[in-house]
């Protein structure tokens, strides 16, 4: 039988730094002007890539992953802004569901439903986010970094939120739609929807760098350098070992 590809995508070259030094018979194959390392964790084949900035960028990305180098499996871990109160910095999001908080067709569709799909929310698969939940747990309590772990819905968009006032409205708009979410970010939904279109399973989680407020600018930078690539490292290392027992 012939092993099934995960693909590991991450936002930023800092979280997938310590994934690329523990990768084994590592190849990079450039493609669509972008870096894919191929090789193995754990002994499971892999595919590691930067999806890079914003929805355009991470759906690029996915499709290319499905298309070029036959993931079967996709696997996101990044960094996020909490915007649900109690979603503090250290904390990790792993993810139900992805809205887009920037979609608007009204009054053609109704407010954050992606035209011509009938939705609002793209759903991860249910199993792979039980391992991630698991594996987040476990690897991180491993690292001595016990965290608080969320499951819920988070959105996306192409707006990177550094306001309290703008995450409070953020919120409170989508939570009158009926879609509350725990945390933003900028990819999420993007690759949720390329996944749907393929009907490959993805999971996600992201790690909380900021609350989206008025010091996300200066929190962000700081975690991103000192702790994003340990937390991703530790849990995707756990995550694949369960994936492939
Ligand atoms: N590479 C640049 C900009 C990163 S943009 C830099 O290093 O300065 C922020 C990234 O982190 C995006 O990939 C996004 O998904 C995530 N992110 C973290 N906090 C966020 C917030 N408050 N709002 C939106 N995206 C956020």
């Amino acid at each position: 039988m012939t092993p099934v590809t995960t693909a590991v995508l991450s936002a930023l070259a800092e979280e997938q730094r310590g994934l690329l030094e523990r990768l084994q018979r590592p190849q990079r194959v450039n493609r669509a002007g972008r870096e894919f390392w191929l090789g193995e964790l754990h002994g499971t084949p892999v595919v590691l890539a930067l999806s890079r900035i914003g929805k355009v960028a991470a759906a690029t990305t996915t499709t290319t992953l499905i298309e070029a180098f036959g993931a079967q499996r996709l696997v996101f871990t990044g960094v996020a802004g909490g915007i649900a109160p109690g979603v503090q910095v250290g904390d990790v999001v792993v993810a139900q569901a992805f809205v887009q908080h920037d979609m608007d067709a009204s009054p053609l569709f109704p407010r954050y439903q992606i035209p011509l799909y009938g939705r609002e929310r793209f759903a991860c698969d249910a199993v792979m986010s039980e391992a991630l939940l698991a594996a987040t747990r476990a690897g991180l309590s491993h690292l001595g970094l016990p965290a608080t772990v969320h499951h819920g819905l988070i959105a996306s968009g192409d707006r990177f939120v550094s306001a309290a006032e703008e995450a409070r409205q953020l919120r409170a708009a989508l939570s009158e739609a009926g879609h509350a979410p725990l945390a933003v970010e900028m990819e999420g939904a993007a690759v949720a929807q390329v996944c749907h279109d393929y009907a490959i399973p993805y999971a996600a989680v992201r790690t909380i760098s900021d609350r989206a407020d008025d010091t996300a600018h200066v929190d962000f930078p700081k975690f991103v350098t000192e702790v994003a690539s340990r937390y991703a490292l530790a849990i995707i290392d756990e995550f694949v070992r369960r994936m492939t027992k």
